[in-house]
């Protein structure tokens, strides 16, 4: 059976010889817009066709194997894959009640940062573009007939206001699938606009979202501005160096003009210290101030996980690290990490081994 949920509309009416063209886009409708998952309730269809489309296609390929809530209204999901391997994606809820989708693009990853447990389990395999698309459409599916209940609040309907690929893998490393993910999601009415690629820093994937002019936003997980800490802390770093990303930023503002958010999980005594407020400082303002880079700058103090021997900072010491950084006039907020409870927040999927 042939899955279908990264089609577009012309893709699927060339799929359906003998139907007329506009088939093609009721049937992306019904899955990307209406989020209706079996053939039988398409009902502007002709029954032959959707006897014929149950036969042949599958409009969601992923599995549903796993649901874990927590009280702060993140929810994490565990989906099968096809070849038995699985994949987390999370959804998360912020504390005005928004809720946005973490997508995975990756069985596993290669990049081996050594804070992230995903990291650990090496690369299994890319997820093909379709089963990108799947986590969207059931999250966004669970999120409109269901709501999200959180403490002390109702349950919720509504929408996704996000998508942040940022689960597991390095979206960048499987990047024409993950573009062709984001283009088919765009088409069905969920704009570019709206969704955040986080990398951990791969030039050249920067310089093609730059090339294509791409509308998504761009986080880059960045650790640390000193070269010695991200070095070895992200394996990355020694093929991608801090001023190699730099430049990459640089020409990805030249053409786009957006602003990128640097990422920065928080580690007692790794990277919290003076020196690495200086060096992000001047990797922001650039060696010369004189091109500075427009950016937001979102601190995550670490969410503990018994198998890494990192601690999360002090309060008073994040305080301390913010308050420098914005005495430096960069923009920066400190994240309060949702999701800690089921693992859904940053670096902490993957726990749940692949079957496959
Ligand atoms: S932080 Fe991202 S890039 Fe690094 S190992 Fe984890 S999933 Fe891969």
């Amino acid at each position: 059976m042939r899955p279908i949920s990264a089609m577009l509309p012309e893709e699927l009416a060339g799929a359906l010889p003998g139907a007329p063209a506009y088939r093609g886009r009721q049937i992306f409708d019904w899955i990307h817009r209406r989020l209706v998952f079996d053939f039988a309730e398409m009902s502007n269809l002709p029954d032959s066709l959707r006897r014929d489309l149950a036969e042949r296609f599958m409009p969601v390929s992923l599995e549903e194997q796993d649901r874990i809530r927590d009280a702060d209204g993140t929810v994490k999901f565990r989906f099968r894959l096809g070849d038995g391997n699985t994949v987390e994606s999370v959804v998360l809820q912020d504390r005005r009640g928004r809720r946005s989708a973490c997508l995975s693009t990756q069985v596993g990853c290669a990049m081996g940062c050594l804070f992230c447990r995903t990291g650990y389990l090496g690369l299994r395999r890319d997820l093909n573009a379709h089963e990108i698309a799947d986590q969207f459409l059931l999250l966004r599916s669970f999120v409109r007939r269901q709501g999200l209940r959180s403490e002390g609040n109702p349950p919720r309907s509504g929408d996704l206001s996000g998508v942040v690929f940022m689960g597991m893998g390095e979206p960048l490393a499987n990047l024409d699938n993950l573009l062709q993910a984001i283009e088919v999601l765009d088409c069905g009415g969920f704009s570019q606009r709206r969704m955040t690629v986080s990398t951990c820093g791969l030039v050249e994937g920067i310089r093609s979202l730059s090339s294509r002019k791409s509308m998504v936003r761009l986080a880059i997980s960045l650790i640390s501005a000193d070269s010695e800490v991200r070095n070895r802390l992200m394996p990355v770093n020694r093929s991608n160096p801090l001023s190699e990303l730099r430049r990459a930023l640089l020409d990805y503002q030249a053409a786009l003009g957006k602003r990128i958010t640097l990422e920065i999980v928080l580690m007692a005594g790794i990277n919290d210290r003076p020196e690495d407020v200086e060096a992000l400082v001047s990797f922001v303002r650039g060696p010369d101030a004189r091109q500075p880079l427009k950016v937001l700058v979102n601190l995550i103090p670490w969410n503990p996980l018994p198998e890494f021997p990192y601690k999360r900072p002090e309060a008073g010491r994040v305080e301390w690290f913010r308050q420098r950084i914005e005495q430096a006039r960069i923009p920066v907020t400190t994240r309060v990490s949702r999701g800690s409870a089921v693992c859904g927040a940053c670096g902490q999927l993957g726990q749940i081994t692949p079957s496959g």
